[in-house]
């Protein structure tokens, strides 16, 4: 049986899909916590059912190329006769000149290795998934697709910083990320709401990293996140949108060298660093440290900011789209986000959003869960440049 791999390889975590050749889903695999005791495999075919471990598996991984080993086993027991034609990867960052997916070969490596210091705690992971799988699979063709690629048609004023120009051309400049995602939920609405995906929307893909999305007539125009994937909103570990002044205060006053100052935005920061309680929205939802109610109370109030700035760009808004783990599942976030938003035209019909329906609006703007599916995008993305 012929099939498609998409690999989401990241610093401790993997997320694999099968998918035949017609694009249905064959199987999910997601590995948390790579490099940890408690690291997890979940495997589970098209309709959910776990598919069982070879007894021999470890009992945790220690490496992404051991957790995908033990992936394809499973994956081979389950589908006999498996031949995998192509695999595609999720890399963060494209560049100024990755506008698609494109097949890897040892020069786009170099390439996208030379990109690292733009993504540094996200493109050497995605690179070394890369480097498994061609360990793996030698000889089969690998595809790359970019976080980045979605946003590439942004205007001039929305891809820069009010920096020396010298800067923009060495490619200081604003990218956006969760290309994937918005680049779904795009074609959902294309497929479902053709009227909507022509007007104007923002999407909110909330997750553990988290961003907001312009999007009209289908194309992205502006985005939360810019050079990195750290600007805009807070997220499970980020800070988001912070004043430059408190980065060169860290540097000059608090003795912070930059690698301390990498650990401070990335991995303390957003709502573990406010909480002093957890980076999970499940978990601050859960509790009663008030500390926990400010970080997610920051969290909406941020989301509303982005919503009126990214309506502004698009010149008025007609539809919200909430996705990622937090937007798709949390109806208190999508709640207080939308609170005092009926000047926008923006309200939410209170038992629809509890109900977890997906069309949850109660005013002129459209609000929308869509769950979304970055597996599939690549899964169609490597079909496609395969011809
Ligand atoms: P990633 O960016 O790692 O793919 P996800 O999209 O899976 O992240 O989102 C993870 C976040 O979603 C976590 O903060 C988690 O607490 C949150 N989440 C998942 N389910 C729920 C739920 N039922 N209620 C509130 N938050 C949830």
């Amino acid at each position: 049986m012929k099939a498609i791999l998409t690999v989401n390889s990241g610093s401790s975590s993997l997320k694999l899909g099968l998918f035949a050749e017609d694009l249905s889903t064959l199987a999910m695999c997601h590995v948390d916590r790579i490099g940890r005791r408690e690291a997890a495999m979940k495997i589970h075919d098209a309709k959910g059912r776990g598919l069982p471990m070879p007894d021999h598996a470890p009992k945790a991984f220690a490496t992404n190329t051991q957790a995908l080993r033990t992936a394809l086993e499973v994956f081979r027991a389950d589908f006999p006769g498996l031949e995998v034609v192509v695999i595609g990867h999720r890399v963060v960052h494209g560049g100024i000149s990755h506008a698609a997916p494109v097949r890897l070969d040892e020069e786009t490596m170099k390439d996208l290795a030379r990109l690292a210091p733009f993504a540094p705690l996200h493109q050497p992971h995605n690179l070394a998934g890369v480097r498994a799988a061609a360990e793996l699979f030698p000889g089969t063709p690998q595809i790359a697709c970019f976080d980045t690629a979605f946003h590439r048609g942004h205007d001039f004023v929305n891809d820069t910083y009010a920096l020396p120009h010298a800067y923009y051309a060495r490619g200081v400049r604003r990218y956006g990320f969760h290309g994937l995602s918005y680049d779904y939920i795009a074609g959902e609405l294309a497929r479902t709401e053709p009227a909507l995906h022509a007007g104007r929307v923002v999407v909110a893909h909330l997750g553990s990293g988290a961003s907001m999305c312009a999007i009209s007539g289908g194309r992205s125009v502006d985005s939360t996140m810019g050079f990195s994937a750290l600007d805009g909103l807070p997220m499970g570990t980020r800070s988001g949108q912070i004043d430059p002044g408190v980065l060169l205060y860290m540097l000059q006053n608090e003795g912070m060298d930059a690698g301390q100052l990498t650990d401070l935005l990335y991995k303390q920061s957003g709502l573990l660093g406010m909480s002093g309680v957890s980076n999970d929205m499940r978990t601050l939802e859960g509790s009663d440290d008030p500390h926990a109610a400010e970080a997610i109370a920051y969290f909406c109030h941020r989301i509303r900011r982005e919503m009126a700035a990214l309506a502004a760009s698009m010149g008025g808004l007609d539809g919200v789209v909430f996705c990622g783990g937090i937007g798709e599942n949390s109806a208190p976030v999508r709640a207080q986000a939308c609170a005092g938003m009926d000047w926008l035209g923006l309200s939410i019909d209170a038992a629809a959003n509890a109900q977890a329906a997906r069309d949850i609006g109660a005013g002129r703007v459209r609000v929308l869960v869509i769950p979304t599916n970055e597996e599939i995008i690549i899964a169609r993305a490597a079909k496609q440049v395969m011809g």
